[in-house]
């Protein structure tokens, strides 16, 4: 399992990785889990918290409701005890087993959605459940103080949230992809202006490595490259 240390000894292990990444944060005795993947890898992922001596986790943070997001949560819950932690955007939702909306943002991904999506929408529900907590876009949320809080980070859905450890790591959801060469731009999203307006969020922050849900992580360098040139573009439209 891949591991990042910051430098007041928080880490955030990658639990899962492939198609969907899952990530513990360890902040002394705080355990966090961000996301949970779909639930077809339930038992890989129960597994490795067990690898750990993981007992009981402190909270959950959702990304935002998709089912390859939160297709454990309600297991994360029942099993592990975690506080789940989603947007005011997501939670109804979650609590009824379903997908925020979303959109392909290329010709090929918006025809995935458009004509495919509707054929298996019944194998991407998951189980419902209630969240505890519930952020707001206006204010971030502090998990442990001066260290892991999360903040609003919409465009790939309304209420995507991506969560800050110690202002050097961003775990973004699906703000971001860690699988295209040059790019960070996701498939899929529902608005992309407000999506690259994120991206400009989470810089601020001054984080140096952005973990996607799904690939391997993005350097600053090529967020900012990516941001620059995607805000180029935007004027040029505008
Ligand atoms: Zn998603």
């Amino acid at each position: 399992m891949k591991s990042w240390t910051t430098k007041n000894g928080i880490v955030v292990t990658k639990l899962l990785s492939g198609r969907s990444n899952v990530f513990l944060i360890s902040a002394n005795t705080n355990k966090i889990l961000v996301d949970t993947g779909p639930g077809r890898v339930w038992r890989t992922l129960n597994r490795r918290l067990m690898d750990l001596n993981i007992k009981t986790l402190d909270y959950l943070v959702l990304t935002h409701a998709h089912y390859d997001h939160a297709g454990n949560a309600e297991r994360i819950k029942i099993v592990f005890g975690a506080k789940v932690i989603i947007n005011e955007y997501e939670a109804p939702f979650l609590r009824k087993g379903g997908n925020t909306p979303t959109r392909g943002t290329n010709p090929f991904t918006g025809f995935m959605v458009k004509l495919l999506m509707p054929a298996f929408s019944s194998l991407v529900i998951y189980h419902a459940l209630e969240p505890d907590i519930i952020t707001v876009v206006s204010t971030d949320f502090e998990i442990i103080k001066g260290s892991v809080y999360v903040i609003h980070t919409p465009g790939h859905t309304p209420g995507s949230q991506s969560v800050i450890a110690d202002n050097e790591i961003a775990i973004v959801g699906d703000a971001m992809f860690g699988v295209f060469p040059g790019s960070v731009f996701p498939p899929f999203g529902l608005d992309s202006e407000e999506l690259v307006r994120s991206w400009g969020k989470l810089l601020k922050t001054k984080c140096k490595l952005y973990l996607p849900s799904h690939g391997s992580e993005n350097s600053i360098e090529l967020v900012t490259k990516d941001y620059n040139r995607r805000n180029e573009k935007n004027n040029i439209l505008n």
